[in-house]
C-alpha cells in the first residue's frame, strides 16, 4: 500500500479502520474507545467534499463535514451550495460550521459543532460560550488521538497501519477533501489540478448563465 493523497488510498484508510475494529462516530458525543471521528474541513471545494462523501457512504462510513459561510471559494446559498448540503445529509453525514475566528454565527443548517479554520493557539482549544462543541476542546482532542493531512503532509505519518492494528484508543482524523479528490504529488500540484477542474466548471456556469462564450 502506498500512502498517496488520492481517494483510492482514502478508501484504504477507511478499510484499515474497519479491519482494526473501529466504528465511525460523530462529535455530538465524547469520543469513546474504538471510535474514529472522521472530520473534513472543507476549505476550497464542495465538489471534492461530495465526492469524498459518496466514497464514504459506499464504504459504510459516516463523517462530519465542516463548511464555511464566508468562503471566497464557494457559496452555500447558491444552488450548488444548497445541493451540496442536501447531498451530504442524504448520504448520512453530519454538516457543521467551519468558522473563521471570531465569527461563528448560529446557523440552522448546521449541527451544534464548530471547527476553527487555521486557529491560533490562544483560542484553538477553548469551549464556545454558547455550548456548541469546539472539535479541538477537551475531550475531543488529544495529540496522540489526532491526525491531520494539512498541506498534503501527515506530521505524524499516515494513520492506516495504526488503524489496521487497532493501535489508537480512538482517533480524530482530519482530512481536507480537495487534497484527496484532485491529483498531485505536492499541495501545489494538487491546487493547480483543482484550478484546472474549476476552470471547466466555471465555463459551464457561464454558459448556463447565458453568457456568450464565442
Ligand atoms: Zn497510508
Ligand atoms: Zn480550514
Amino acid at each position: 500500500m502506498t500512502c498517496g493523497f488520492h481517494l483510492d488510498h482514502y478508501g484504504e484508510i477507511l478499510g484499515a479502520a474497519k479491519a482494526g475494529g473501529y466504528r465511525f462516530a460523530h462529535f455530538e458525543d465524547a469520543p469513546v474507545e474504538g471510535t474514529v471521528l472522521l472530520r473534513h474541513d472543507v476549505d476550497l471545494s464542495l465538489e471534492a467534499a461530495v465526492r469524498m462523501a459518496e466514497l464514504e457512504h459506499a464504504a459504510g462510513a459516516s463523517a462530519t463535514y465542516f463548511l464555511m459561510v464566508e468562503s471566497v471559494f464557494y457559496n452555500l446559498a447558491s444552488r450548488e451550495g444548497v445541493a451540496a448540503i442536501d447531498r451530504l445529509r442524504e448520504l448520512g453525514h453530519r454538516v457543521a460550521l467551519h468558522a473563521v475566528y471570531p465569527s461563528a454565527p448560529l446557523d440552522p443548517r448546521f449541527d451544534p459543532v464548530v471547527a476553527w479554520h487555521n486557529p491560533d493557539p490562544e483560542y484553538m482549544r477553548a469551549p464556545l460560550a454558547d455550548g456548541r462543541i469546539n472539535v479541538m476542546q477537551d475531550p475531543w482532542f488529544g495529540p496522540a488521538t489526532y491526525r491531520s493531512d494539512s498541506n498534503q503532509f501527515w506530521r505524524s505519518g499516515c494513520p492506516h497501519d495504526e488503524l489496521r492494528t487497532g493501535a489508537f484508543p480512538w482517533l480524530q482524523l482530519l482530512t481536507h477533501p480537495e487534497i484527496w479528490a484532485y491529483p498531485g504529488e505536492t499541495m501545489g500540484e494538487t491546487m493547480r489540478a483543482m484550478l484546472e477542474a474549476e476552470r471547466a466548471r466555471r465555463l459551464q456556469q457561464l454558459a448556463d448563465d447565458r453568457i456568450d462564450l464565442r
